[in-house]
């Protein structure tokens, strides 16, 4: 069930209700097979733009294609885009195999074809089986399958998903995550899904962009956007972290606000005002040590969670992999973190 799928280019969308810019000039291109994840806060902007991708919402300015096609002006059942929402939006009365038929029967498809690849549908979402209960017969999870069968199986150009597993309990939302990614790959299918969860886009993405206040911050891999941010929001926003402000001072040298000096692995120009990033899992020993009181010590199954208070002012997150007791606060610890690890935007 191989589909034909297409890349994407959305240049210069803005989009306005009312005081509110939901949109602010987003630029996002998808290549053709790939999974990006749209990853922001709430009110970011997020639904916005997958309403617009879809034609549910039209933007001020700008412009979505399609394989190289313009569709701004296509009506949505035009667009050859399977979605699939956070609230199934399965059809109540009808069968799981006439909710999959759905799209198909709307496409004026013959009656033999249809029922071959609704069963083919279920059969990849793992559903095999089940076409004669009702959604009320099945669990949360059982529906979003029937929700992605029905968005795939009328060979969509593309996939968009918005929050689907939201709903779903933590052990079900990680399976149902690889399970996703599983089928996603197998198809080739160009997919968006949108997430207010970092770890689901970690999990997930071939690419991840992040958004805040209706602009994209940063599109990048996985490992790209966790360990080099390009900014505050995104260092803040993806994963713990330590941020601190400073300037270069000489190679390799930052001179925090408030004094501090850390040895940093970065070719940035003397002079220049940096950001600097350092990741609670990185610290251990390194060349860059800090002494100080534990505050808060928070047990967390394979590693703990510390609070210090360090005697040049800085307060750092760390974490350590969870051996012997669990620091009580007062106690007093030193830590290091090496130049490599210290990431400086
Ligand atoms: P969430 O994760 O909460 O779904 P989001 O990132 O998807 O958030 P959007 O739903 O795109 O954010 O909303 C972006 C902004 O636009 C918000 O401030 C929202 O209140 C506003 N907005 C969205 N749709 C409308 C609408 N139809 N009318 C007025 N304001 C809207």
């Amino acid at each position: 069930m191989a589909a034909p799928s297409a890349d994407l280019r959305i240049e210069g969308v803005s989009k306005r209700f009312g005081e509110v810019l939901a949109l602010d000039g987003v630029a996002l291109d998808i290549t053709s097979g790939e999974l990006l994840t749209i990853l922001g806060p709430s009110g970011s902007g997020k639904t916005t733009l997958l309403k617009v991708v879809a034609g549910f919402e039209k933007a001020d300015s700008g412009s979505v294609r399609i394989d190289g096609a313009e569709v701004t002006a296509l009506p949505p059942a035009r667009r050859d885009i399977g979605m699939v929402f956070q609230n199934y939006a399965l059809f109540p009365h009808l069968t799981v195999a006439g909710n999959v038929a759905f799209p198909l029967e709307m496409r004026n498809i013959g009656r033999a074809e249809i029922d071959r690849r609704v069963s083919e549908a279920l059969a990849l979402v793992e559903l095999a089986g089940y076409d004669r209960r009702l959604p009320k017969q099945l669990s949360g999870g059982q529906q979003q399958r029937v929700a992605l069968a029905r968005a795939i199986v009328f060979k969509p150009r593309l996939l968009l998903l918005d929050e689907p597993f939201g709903a779903l309990d933590r052990k079900l939302r990680e399976t149902m995550q690889l399970e996703v990614r599983r089928l996603q790959r197998r198809l080739g299918l160009t997919t968006i899904f949108i997430t207010h969860d970092q770890e689901e886009a970690l999990v997930l993405s071939d690419r991840i962009a992040v958004m805040n206040k209706g602009t994209i911050q940063q599109v990048a891999g996985t490992t790209e956007i966790y360990e080099r941010p390009a900014n505050d929001f995104v260092a803040d926003f993806v994963g713990e972290s330590n941020i601190f402000h400073g300037t270069m001072t000489a190679p390799g040298v930052v001179n925090l606000e408030g004094g501090r000096r850390l040895s940093v692995n970065s070719t940035t120009q003397p002079g220049a005002r940096v950001g600097v990033l350092m990741r609670p899992e990185r610290f251990g020993g390194g060349t860059n040590s800090f002494a100080g009181e534990v505050k808060e010590a928070v047990y967390l199954g394979a590693s703990f969670k510390l609070r210090l208070a360090c005697d040049d002012g800085l307060e750092l997150i760390v974490r350590q992999s969870a051996r012997g007791a669990l620091p009580i606060p007062g106690t007093r610890v030193s830590v290091g973190i090496d130049p490599e690890s210290i990431h400086v935007f």
